[in-house]
Parts: structure tokens; sequence; C-alpha cells
């Protein structure tokens, strides 16, 4: 547990600039991400150095297709996540409390050197939500000459964005849907703070766009190919990867229909030249 860094106080009431939920918190509550909480007048990050997965993986992973190819990364991950998606591929971490070992970041760092990565990201859960953490790495990390990579959902608020990505060496940002309602929907608030995100990010680092298209929620061929047409006018080299969803938690319809995602695929190929099929065979 460490004091967290983006928040207000107005009299007994605590406001998280973190992400744009902006949580206002009385003591002993806990934000919409699960992992803030208020204690004493203070708001703290519950899961700092908390680490509930740790792993070496190619970089193709994480995804990230063309920036250091083929190269390995050191990934790490807490638990909590600002949006509540019903299809989570990582719930036990991003949604439950799983079991978890402390680190400190230069324990972290230093299990990168001795692994012989040239990078460290920030994955699994949402790592916006271990903002305190990833940040305490990521700056011991550029200093001992090792890149950082973030994967995340993007929403986050431009402050702490800012701050944290004079560290970011590269991100893939995951878009979720292509309007504000089924952003709502997934606990989120707007598309546009996404597109903010990325359009903050590919200006100073390395960006690849992960979508997952799931029924219902992102599999609509005219609102995907409206979503390109921005994404486009942002950064027309972005590498794009669409995923096959198969069921998990909370959704049981069945995996996403190969036509389809072929078919977003062509709609994709129309604005950009880098687009990967993803979980497809
Ligand atoms: S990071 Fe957590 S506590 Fe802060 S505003 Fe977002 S959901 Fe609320």
């Amino acid at each position: 547990m460490k004091e967290a860094m983006f928040y207000d106080k107005n009299g007994k009431i605590i406001l998280c600039n973190l992400c744009p939920h902006h949580c206002k918190l009385k003591n002993g509550q806990t934000g919409r991400c699960g992992v803030r909480k208020v204690l004493h007048d203070k708001l703290y990050s519950l899961n700092y150095g908390e680490i509930s997965v740790i792993n070496v993986d190619p970089i193709e992973k994480k995804p990230i297709v063309n920036w250091m190819k083929g190269s390995k990364i050191l990934s790490i991950g807490s638990f909590g996540c600002n949006l509540h998606c019903g299809f989570c591929q990582n719930y036990e971490i991003s949604l439950e409390t799983p079991l978890t070992v402390q680190m400190k970041p230069s324990e972290i760092v230093d299990r990168a050197i001795d692994s012989g990565v040239p990078s460290i990201a920030y994955t699994y859960n949402e790592p916006t939500v271990f903002y305190e953490m990833m940040y305490d790495v990521a700056k011991l990390a550029r200093r001992q000459g090792i890149k950082n990579v973030m994967v995340t959902n993007g929403f986050i608020d431009e402050k702490p964005l800012m701050d944290i990505i004079e560290y970011i060496d590269a991100i893939n940002i995951d878009l979720k849907t292509y309007n504000d309602d089924l952003y709502k929907q997934l606990g989120g608030r707007t598309l546009n703070d996404i597109l903010k995100t990325i359009e903050i990010a590919s200006k100073r680092c390395y960006v690849e766009i992960s979508l997952l298209i799931v029924p219902g929620i992102s599999d609509q061929l005219n609102e995907m190919e409206e979503l390109f047409k921005k994404l486009y006018l942002i950064n027309k080299e972005f590498v794009l990867h669409i995923s096959r969803y198969f069921p998990v938690y909370r959704y049981d319809d069945p995996p996403t229909d190969i036509g389809i995602m072929t078919e977003i695929r062509e709609k994709a190929l129309k604005y950009f030249k880098n687009v990967y099929l993803g979980n497809v065979r």
C-alpha cells in the first residue's frame, strides 16, 4: 500500500483524478477500480508492490509486432481495473482479488536484468490502476537502459498519462467498442476518453491498437469503419490487431464468427496497411 498520486481534497471528500471516473470518496470508501481507498483522509493505492503475474513473454504476445521485433519482455501484472467488461479475458486478476507476491520496484528491474530482456511490460490487468508501482518501476528501468511498454484500455486522465508517458517507449491500447453507450455498458464513459489517450500517446511513443471483436459489442461493420476513419485521422501508420472473442467470465455467446472477423479486417485494410487477426488459427 502506498499513498496515491493524483487526488484532491475538498473537506472530508477525496477526489481521485487518475481516470475519467473521478471517484468522490469518503473515509473507508474504495473507488470503482476496487484498488484505491481513502484511509485517514488520504487516498492509498492498495495494490502497490502486489504482483499477481510475472513472466518473460515474446513481445508479440502483448501484442506489439512492429517494435523491437523478436525480443522477449518481462511482463508484470497486479490486480484491479477501472472498466468492468463481462467478457474480460483476465477477470481473475482484473475483477477479483488474486494471490500476489510482494515485490519492490528495484526487484522487478533486477529480474529484467537477470533475465537478459531489454524491456518491461505493465500488463495482464489494467496498469493505470497500479499507476504508482508502474511509475516507480518505469523510472528505475529507464535509468538502467531498459525500455517500458504499457498495455492499457486507455481510460486515464491527461495529467497522469503525460507524466507516465515520459518513461514509456511503446503502448498497446485496447479499444473496446465504438460508441459512448457501449462504453458506459462496459463501466467506462465515452469513446473520446480513449481516442484522446491514443492521440496523446501517438505523438510521444510507439503505439499499436487492439480490438477484440465481441458479438453485440464490437462486431458492427459500419460502426467499425467509422472507428477506423477516426483512428486514420490520428495516425495512418497504426498497426491494428483484430482479435477473436471466446466465451469467458459472464459471456457465453459463441466465439466470433470468422467471416465477420475477415470482413472487419478487410474494412480496416482500406485505411491501414498492417492489420493482423488474433486468436484465429
Ligand atoms: S482510478 Fe479508481 S478511484 Fe481513481 S477515479 Fe478511476 S476508478 Fe475511481
